[in-house]
């Protein structure tokens, strides 16, 4: 029986988990339970191994919850997953309001705070909180961790994280939060693995997926992202439209009528690249067009990023380094160059040999600010904070 952290991160119609030994390392086991709702599939591997998977998890109902879907997981985890013991559970959960700086143990009086954050972030916080109830119903005493995705930018000045709004709105809450903490946390973990003693610098990172956004760092720690109150807030991405005049929502409110429900599916949903091209949220998809329209998607996509990083520079009072990461600024040389190529004026010269061998680092010798490509990975983030919750418990 080996022991091991269970990571979980719900979403609306996916769950993904993963295994960790207690005692430090990667992944024992990854695995995912995609299209809950509609018709979920499990996947699960370990290492390079497919696992194979029977019942009862091959046969998942159609309306199959995320309670039902982690009650079966735990049982497999006894039984034909070899036999891995959970000792703790690490959840990612989005927010965590103005009062979770770190990784929580959830308790009574946690997991009443993680329900009284709903309103900021009612599409996800309600799923991540489905899990961690899930595990409640199974496993009662099995000890559950609450990860963050707002936590690493509460390092941040006061005046990144304010709106230009009456004091009262600020003091109740209405400030940016800023997302992706557990990816930007990740990378500022590794970083002096690639840059040495300039990890400590001023280094923007691009966390480039299907929701996006850039953090700039000083001394490792955030000292402003583009997010905000929403994770609507910033860089355009696959279907939101990232920042946005204020007016616009109140000209399609007000003069053309529409109700709240559609322009919150306007914004969050129809706009972006799938808005612009017409054809597609998937950068890939766009990559491989050649209408006028997806070439249009993905110039504003990149003009929309050398703006918004232009911003972080200015807070961080220039840039000594960049780094790409997530499903786009891993994997499109294509994106990664033209962004960079965007930030000569800053002196970057981007080597376009290594961009597109996808090598780590991919600026010229004469380049003034490092470019970088570093795969993120936010479950170890998960697995490395409950080790330290539990430890110090
Ligand atoms: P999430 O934000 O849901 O965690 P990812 O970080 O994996 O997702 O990013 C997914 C997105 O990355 C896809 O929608 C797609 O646009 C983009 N992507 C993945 N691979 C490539 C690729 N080879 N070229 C361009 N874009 C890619």
């Amino acid at each position: 029986m080996t022991e091991v952290i269970l990571t979980a991160n719900s979403g609306s119609s996916s769950l993904k988990f993963a295994l960790y030994p207690v005692a430090g390392g990667g992944p024992l086991l990854k695995g995912e339970v995609t299209g809950i709702g509609s018709a979920p599939v499990l996947s699960a591997r370990r290492g390079r191994e497919v696992l194979e998977v029977t019942t009862p998890l091959d046969a998942l109902p159609v309306d199959a919850t995320h309670e039902w879907l982690i009650a079966r997981l735990l049982e497999r985890l006894h039984s034909s997953f070899v036999t891995y013991q959970p000792v703790a559970v690490g959840h990612r959960v989005v927010h965590g309001g103005r009062e979770f700086t770190g990784p929580a143990l959830i308790d009574g009086r946690v997991r009443d705070a993680l329900e009284a954050l709903v309103p900021l972030a009612p599409l996800h916080q309600p799923h991540n909180l489905a899990g961690v109830d899930a595990i409640t119903q199974c496993a009662p005493d099995l000890p559950q961790i609450a990860c963050f995705d707002t936590s690493f930018h509460r390092t941040q000045p006061k005046l990144a994280q304010m709106f230009a709004l009456p004091r009262a709105l600020t003091d109740e809450g209405i400030i940016r939060y800023g997302f992706h903490g557990l990816s930007y946390e990740y990378i500022a973990s590794v970083l002096p693995e690639y840059l040495g003693e300039g990890a400590e610098g001023r280094v923007i990172v691009a966390h480039l997926g299907n929701g996006a956004s850039l953090c700039a760092m000083r001394g490792r720690r955030s000292m402003a992202t583009s997010m905000g109150f929403t994770a609507l807030d910033g860089l355009m991405m696959g279907r939101r439209c990232g920042s946005l005049d204020a007016g616009i929502v109140l000209h399609l409110l007000e003069q053309k009528g529409m109700a709240t429900e559609a322009v919150h599916h306007l914004l969050y949903r129809e706009s972006g690249l799938l808005g612009v091209s017409g054809i597609s949220n998937d950068m890939r998809d766009l990559e491989a067009s050649n209408t006028a329209e997806a070439a249009e998607a993905i110039d504003l996509y990149c003009y929309r990023a050398g703006m918004e990083i232009g911003g972080m520079a200015a807070a961080l009072g220039g840039v000594d380094a960049v780094v790409f990461t997530a499903g786009i600024g891993q994997h499109s040389a294509m994106i990664r160059g033209r962004i960079a190529q965007g930030m000569a004026w800053l002196g970057a010269v981007v080597d376009e040999a290594a961009n597109e061998s996808g090598a780590a680092a991919f600026h010229a010798v004469d380049s003034k600010v490092a470019l970088l490509t570093i795969p993120t990975d936010e479950e170890a983030v998960i697995a490395e904070a409950v080790r330290q919750v539990m430890g110090a418990g």
